[in-house]
């Protein structure tokens, strides 16, 4: 497999592929692609080369480039509800892990996630995206109901009912299942690392075994999947990286969040550096060649660290917002971050606003 099959797929026939270099005048696009057409990512070592690049600017065109000829300009705004911070798992890096006696705990009730999903339907957004710690309390009958909520808000826009997607951790098979016919669309469970040993020292409470295996399940049983990783977690290397994006490839995964590591003072991993977001940033690029119709995010933490950045030149096509109430917001703090208070409609058009300063397209 070579970076030159990734971006121009068989079906794609020369004519149409010229037109449409000369219609952009990116003449570089052609070079660029002729310069890395031998590049290999079949190996984690084949990836950690090229991350390794000293310039990696031709990549980054090729990836923003691969990006618009599969998903073209648009950039997708996802409403986020954190709706739950209790936690049964003890993840060092994150502060919702369940020995930090240092946050206050919550859980939203059910009318109150119906109603900020109505909020954000009804500004607009036609993707709701449900995140929570694992709470035992959420039960998958629980879920199914606020599920079938959220899907019931279908008045508001000629766009039919929301896409649901959720993002609430390790159920069993049969609970996915359960979660999908009461019409959850898509689920994110971010791998985290690919590297068994590091898993393992960041996770007592889990293996990356079962990690992959309800990847796996949530394909399976027919969701839209997403995973994920770190960058920068303390321990890793390059060719951790390598193997996270070939394990994205492997699973075919729909979406993929890949965001920097933010040390949490308030975890064992207080103190540690944060991950390079040039990093982050070369990661995601990759991702897109590895994947070409992924729905890759700028993700919050990159977000964070790098707030002045174009994050839409290196392959993400999808942006979270947050429009979790503000008395839940401060508490829901998996890193320390500064939100302004929350204001769905204002925050939506701010978003679209700045996707249009980036010459992309909201929706
Ligand atoms: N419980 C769900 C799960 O396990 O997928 C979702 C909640 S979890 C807090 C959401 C994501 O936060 C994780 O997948 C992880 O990648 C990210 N995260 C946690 N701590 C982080 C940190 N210190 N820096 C960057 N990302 C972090």
């Amino acid at each position: 497999m070579t970076v030159y099959g990734i971006v121009i797929p068989s079906a794609c026939h020369c004519l149409q592929r010229d037109l449409f270099f000369e219609n952009c005048a990116i003449k570089t696009i052609k070079e660029t692609i002729m310069a890395v057409k031998d590049i290999k990512l079949d190996t984690p070592q084949d990836i950690a080369e090229l991350l390794d690049l000293e310039d990696f600017g031709q990549i980054y065109r090729l990836a923003d480039q691969v990006r618009n000829e599969h998903m073209g300009d648009t950039v997708h705004m996802r409403a986020i509800i954190e709706f739950s911070n209790v936690c049964k798992r003890q993840c060092i890096y994150c502060g919702l892990n369940k020995s930090n006696r240092e946050i206050s705990r919550f859980r939203m009730s059910r009318r109150e996630i119906e109603e900020t999903a109505r909020q954000a339907v009804m500004a607009g957004y036609r993707t709701v995206v449900l995140q929570s710690g694992e709470d035992d309390y959420f039960t998958a009958e629980r879920l199914g109901k606020i599920v079938g909520d959220v899907k019931a808000l279908d008045g508001f826009q000629d766009t039919g009912p929301p896409i649901v997607t959720l993002s609430c951790g390790e159920l069993t098979r049969e609970e996915y299942a359960y979660l999908k016919e009461k019409g959850a669309d898509r689920y994110l469970l971010k791998h985290e690392t690919a590297d068994d040993a590091l898993y393992s020292r960041l996770h007592p409470c889990g293996e990356l075994k079962s990690r992959i295996n309800c990847l796996r399940d949530l394909k399976e049983v027919g969701y839209e999947t997403g995973s994920g990783f770190m960058i920068g977690l303390p321990g890793q290397s390059l060719e951790t990286v390598g193997k996270d994006l070939l394990l994205l490839k492997e699973l075919s995964c729909e979406m993929a969040g890949i965001g920097p590591f933010i040390s949490n003072p308030k975890t064992p991993l207080a103190g540690e550096q944060n991950g390079s977001t040039e990093l982050a940033r070369r990661a995601v690029a990759i991702a897109r060649l590895l994947l070409p119709k992924a729905n890759l995010p700028v993700t919050t933490s990159l977000a964070i660290l790098a707030p002045e950045e174009n994050p839409f030149d290196f392959g993400a096509n999808v942006i979270m917002k947050k429009v979790t109430p503000d008395e839940y917001k401060e508490a829901y703090e998996i890193y320390p971050a500064e939100y302004s208070k929350t204001n769905i409609v204002r925050d939506k058009k701010e978003l679209e606003e700045k996707i249009r300063f980036y010459n992309r397209v909201p929706k």
